[in-house]
């Protein structure tokens, strides 16, 4: 690569970051990594009626979680700043008088009514474009002595981009390939809106260039404005200078029409924001995090949502992903986001975390709850669930149950499995156990197993029965283990409950 690597992640502050701007941001990440290039953060905040209280501080501590430290921007350093667009208003304006001067933008003065009777002729389809700027009221019509003395006198005006007749627009896209757009289809964009303050295009161009973008990767949704992008590189004169742009993949719902929206997540019941948002009327949304997902896992499974390496791997550490990582392979169609799939990768990643730290979060859970386990009961709690935690915080939903009473018994088990001839095989179970005085696992399995073969309940009876009366479920681990950590006195108890519950 000739140019130094520099890639910029430029959310607007209009809202929480949706899952798909980290997605942009990883890609944005793992590309510098591998290319030993700069990490950029850059706010696009000169919508200022779309801004967000809040919503800039959200973006970082997002990132900040998911642990895409920006190597520049705003609070974290770096030497093309200001890197928050609010702050370079100037810069826009000097930029914008250049374009006017060379005769590529022009000062525009018509008024709201005039724009809508012109978007209102033709059917509702009409552009302010080359086509018709010459019936609007703008610098080309009424000439640069007569605009220069209308804005002297402080009528509003905006800037406009000039778009050439009749010309094609190429885009060599990483990812798509060649796309081509023509002139006739563009309207000539707004570039300096009445308030002074740039609209995207023009900002966003003006600091790609200034802050020396090497690589633009962002959502396909931005793939038409970059006509507009090279149309203003060109009239800058800056084409050579002009990044690579890479726009990825949709992300579909999970029903895989249409994109994943910031709606969805109501719908379909599961998180579309990193962390959680707090919408001003008291309402929240939770994010990933609040739902226990470990940044890494997030990360990963959101580096195959619309990227892969070729081969069949599914889990690759941030190193792997970084040293993997090629444009070229990012696919064109959409990708489906699969929350199931999501809460897989949070599996295997569980599985990756010492037990000396789970036992640490499985006490802190507990003692959240007001329950202050010992070590031994966090060791077993994490030997019984290992296998079936999805979250570290099931460690805590799972084995509560044997520190609170327990209140219902899963009614399916009870309406379809329990017979009331089965109620003498737990009469006896309860005095097998009493009288078990070496107090282990292996212990307990002999001495029901030997029963089981006297042939007074079925073992697929009495097992799921056990786990019911121990923790209102029949499904579980080990029930040997099981019944061993529950204790034998506790065990007992729970056995006459639960006897007296079936009896009633
Ligand atoms: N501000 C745009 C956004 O909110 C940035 C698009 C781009 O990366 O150019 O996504």
């Amino acid at each position: 690569m000739d140019k130094p690597v520099r890639l910029r992640f430029a959310p607007s502050p209009t809202g929480p970051l949706h899952i798909g701007g980290i997605r942009t941001a990883l890609y944005n990440y793992l590309f510098t990594r591998k290319h030993q290039g700069q990490f950029i953060l850059r706010v696009e905040d000169t919508d200022q009626g779309r801004y967000v209280p809040g919503a800039e501080e959200y973006i970082i501590n997002s990132l900040k979680w998911v642990g895409l430290i920006p190597d520049e921007g705003p609070g974290f350093g770096g030497e093309f700043g200001p890197y928050r667009q609010s702050e370079r208003k100037a810069i826009y304006s000097k930029y914008a008088q250049q374009l006017v001067e060379k005769g590529e933008a022009y000062y525009a003065f018509d008024s709201a009514e005039e724009l809508n009777a012109l978007r209102d002729s033709n059917g509702g389809n009409q552009k302010y474009d080359y086509n018709t700027r010459h019936q609007m009221k703008n610098s080309v019509t009424l000439g640069m002595e007569v605009a220069k003395k209308k804005m002297d006198e402080g009528d509003p005006y905006v800037i406009r981009l000039k778009v050439p007749e009749a010309q094609e627009v190429v885009i060599e896209d990483v990812i798509r390939g060649r796309v081509s757009f023509h002139t006739s289809d563009l309207d000539d964009k707004v570039l300096i809106k009445s308030d002074g303050m740039p609209t995207y295009h023009m900002a966003n161009v003006i600091d790609d260039y200034l802050m020396k973008i090497s690589h633009v990767i962002r959502g396909e949704e931005w793939l038409s404005s970059t006509a507009h992008h090279v149309l203003l590189y060109k009239a800058f004169g800056w084409k050579n200078d002009m990044p690579a742009f890479a726009h990825l993949p949709l992300i579909l719902k999970p029903t895989g029409n249409g994109k994943l929206s910031k709606r969805d997540g109501a719908q379909f019941g599961f998180p579309v924001f990193p962390i959680s948002w707090i919408v001003s009327d008291g309402v929240e949304f939770s994010g990933f995090r609040e739902y226990g997902f470990e940044p890494d896992a997030l990360l990963n499974f959101l580096a195959l949502l619309g990227w892969n390496n070729g081969t069949e791997q599914e889990l690759f550490t941030i190193d792997e992903l970084i040293q993997n990582f090629s444009l070229e392979k990012i696919v064109k169609s959409g990708a489906r986001f699969d929350f199931e799939k999501g809460k897989w990768f949070n599996q295997q990643y569980l599985h990756k975390i010492p037990e000396t730290e789970m036992v640490l979060r499985i006490r802190r859970d507990f003692h959240e709850l007001n329950i202050d386990l010992k070590d031994d009961d966090c060791h077993m709690i994490y030997e019984l669930y290992k296998d079936r935690v999805v979250f570290s915080k099931d460690y805590c939903d799972f084995g509560k149950v044997y520190f609170e009473e327990i209140t219902h018994y899963d009614k399916e088990f009870v309406e379809k499995k329990w017979k009331p001839e089965h109620l003498p095989a737990y009469q006896s179970i309860q005095e097998i156990i009493s009288g078990i005085q070496d107090w282990h696992a292996a212990e307990i399995e002999t001495r029901l197993k030997e029963f089981v073969k006297t042939g007074a309940i079925k073992p697929g009876e009495l097992f799921p029965a056990l786990r019911v009366a121990m923790s209102g479920i029949p499904t579980g681990p080990d029930v040997f283990k099981m019944i061993q950590f529950t204790g034998k006195e506790k065990f007992v108890k729970r056995m006459e409950q639960f006897i007296q519950y079936l009896k009633r």
